[in-house]
């Protein structure tokens, strides 16, 4: 045990908990994440922490409870991740690139330069929300009983944490063998984070408005497509930097036309 490598897969995967209402709910987790080896745990806005409870729950997981960090919106908690994946008990109205948990296995390893990452949970009544769902890459479902889908929030982790160890084994295991593991990506070619991302879709929902393409006031579906597409690119820094350089002239294009029609020169 112990091994560099498994260590470091490991402990970029944060765990995160929404809106966790029952506190029993956050140290069973936390004991879930520490069987398992995973450390990272963020907590956004749970209803009681820090709580006896938990502690109970956590069996002795204190360490991963006392470093738990908490904030205050899924944004916040996953804004420096390259690679976020949300669970989901059911499917929603705008279908999303959906996986088994056994996938996640091979999104990371398809995937070096999308550490680190995110796993996200929902609030025990509600799951996660529409607006949370569309930060995701993917969405996890643990294929349950069809009449029982609902896993108790901690059984959920438990079960996602088990498919990274098992990824981090066979990691630990080629690298014993001599096999190549590629983790070192070129900077550029390194994906976004969320909070790259999320300032792209900000920019374009901006000239949207200014071109008069998108208005706020009846948005429909308009922001959750642009979302799904902005997932499923899984874009890299390059080409997110393109895309913002491309804004940005779009910018001054409009502005370079308002000030000259406005003073009557068009
Ligand atoms: N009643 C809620 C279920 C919440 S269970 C709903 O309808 O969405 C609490 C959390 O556990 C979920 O938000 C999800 O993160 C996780 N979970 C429970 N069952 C799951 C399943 N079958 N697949 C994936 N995640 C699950």
């Amino acid at each position: 045990m112990g091994d560099l490598k498994q260590a470091s897969l490991l402990q970029q995967i944060k765990i995160v908990l929404c809106q966790t209402s029952h506190p029993g709910n956050i140290g069973a987790a936390a004991r879930a994440m520490k069987t398992m080896g995973l450390q990272q745990l963020v907590l956004v806005q749970p209803k009681e922490f820090p709580s006896q409870e938990a502690l109970a729950r956590s069996s002795g997981a204190l360490d991963i409870l006392d470093n738990a960090q908490v904030v205050s919106s899924l944004q916040e908690a996953v804004e420096d991740c390259r690679l976020v994946i949300g669970t989901s008990s059911r499917s929603r109205t705008l279908p999303w690139p959906m996986v088994e948990p056994r996938e996640i296995k091979n999104i990371i390893e398809k995937e070096p330069s999308a550490l680190p990452m995110a796993i996200v949970f929902g609030r025990e009544s509600s799951g996660l929300l529409n607006e949370e769902l569309q930060l995701c890459h993917y969405h996890v479902n643990i294929p349950a009983n069809p009449d029982y889908m609902s896993l108790n929030l901690a059984a959920a982790v438990q079960v996602i944490c088990y498919e990274c160890r098992l990824l981090a084994l066979q990691q630990e295991s080629s690298l014993h063998s001599g096999a190549e593991v590629d983790s070192e990506a070129d900077d550029s070619e390194r994906k976004a984070t969320i909070q790259q991302t999320e300032g792209l879709y900000q920019h374009l929902e901006n000239v949207m408005i200014e071109t008069g393409f998108f208005d706020p006031q009846e948005p429909k579906l308009l922001p959750a497509r642009l979302h799904r597409l902005l997932a499923k690119a899984q874009l890299t820094e390059a080409e997110v930097n393109i895309l913002r350089g491309f804004l940005a002239s779009m910018n001054k294009h409009i502005k370079y036309h308002t000030v000259n029609k406005e003073s009557g020169e068009l």
